[in-house]
């Protein structure tokens, strides 16, 4: 039988250490889905949570602010955060247990174990990024091993972070299905994301950019165009259009090994990542294949 679902404004568990954590899912019967986030919660996190309500009997979701996946001049301590609009969020949607452990809990003196994730973590993100998937994957380990999830769900908006953390379940033998989910988008295109907040009015209306240069490459794998470096050439002058736009890169790649495509055969990841003022945007599509289309996105 199916463990009784918990209904909307029903009582939230909030767990802010690991052994109450691990002891409050271990009273939880039947499936868990855990959503794992750093808060700031918008409709893109919301459809994850649903997207596990649906498929499960319980669900979990982590607000953690990690700061090993933050480079040194990243906006670590800037980040925002809103834990009291987050929970209630969360009450209304109808979740069980929220994980907010600290820093130090997560982190303790003399912590030294690291998840190295390999060749994928190498490129796009990772070349501006340096270190970031070390500290992605080796918290999402950390929160695997706390709280036991049966699935876990993850946004294609971070397309490199699935690919990453697909690879270390399997290399690793881990015992959880991950669920990519589609990336949700404001109606002008503009996919969400914590950061958009630091967006000026100005900036805001630049950073369509990013949508536009996806939609045109939709436009062109429609057209039957398959040179990759005209797809990177054509995204990128549209891009350097964009006055206040600073692209970081332009990728057409292999969805799975994430090598730049010479030409497109099979399925193609275009990512995209742009800094619009001080803020670093990142959005992508995939071309072919079943993950081109995202019930919730104009592209
Ligand atoms: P974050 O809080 O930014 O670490 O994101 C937590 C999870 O939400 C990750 O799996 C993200 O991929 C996912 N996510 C963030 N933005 C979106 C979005 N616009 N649509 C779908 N998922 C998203």
């Amino acid at each position: 039988m199916v463990a009784c679902r918990r209904g909307r404004g029903a009582e939230l568990e909030v767990l802010t250490t690991i052994e109450a954590m691990r002891a409050a899912r271990a009273a939880l019967p039947g499936s868990v889905g855990l959503v794992p986030t750093m808060g700031y919660l918008h409709e893109g996190h919301m459809s994850l949570v649903r997207g596990a309500r649906a498929d499960n009997d319980h669900v979990a979701v982590s607000i953690f602010v990690n700061p090993t996946q933050f480079g040194p001049n990243e906006d670590f301590a800037a980040y925002p955060r809103d834990t009291d609009r987050d929970l209630a969020l969360l009450r209304d949607a109808g979740v069980d247990l929220v994980f907010m452990p600290t820093v130090e809990a997560m982190y303790p003196p003399g912590a030294m174990t690291y998840v190295d994730p390999g060749p994928v973590s190498q490129h796009l993100e990772g070349q501006f990024r340096p270190g970031h998937f070390r500290g992605v994957a080796t918290i999402v380990l950390k929160l695997f091993e706390i709280v036991r999830p049966t699935r876990a769900y993850f946004g294609r908006k971070d397309a490199q972070q699935l690919v990453v953390i697909k690879a270390m379940v399997r290399d690793l033998d881990v015992d959880v299905e991950i669920v990519p989910m589609p990336t949700v988008r404001e109606p002008d295109g503009l996919a969400m994301s914590s950061r958009n907040v630091y967006l000026s009015p100005d900036e805001r209306r630049a950073a369509l950019v990013l949508g536009q240069a996806l939609s045109l490459a939709q436009e062109m794998w429609t057209r039957g165009l398959r040179d990759g470096d005209e797809y990177r050439e054509r995204l990128r002058a549209l891009i350097e259009g964009e006055p206040l736009a600073r692209i970081d890169y332009v990728s057409v790649a292999d969805p799975e090994a994430l090598d730049e495509l010479d030409r497109i055969q099979g399925p193609a990841l275009v990512s995209l990542a742009v800094r619009i003022g001080r803020t670093r945007l990142i959005d992508n599509v995939t071309l072919g294949g079943r993950r081109s289309r995202s019930p919730t996105s104009m592209l």
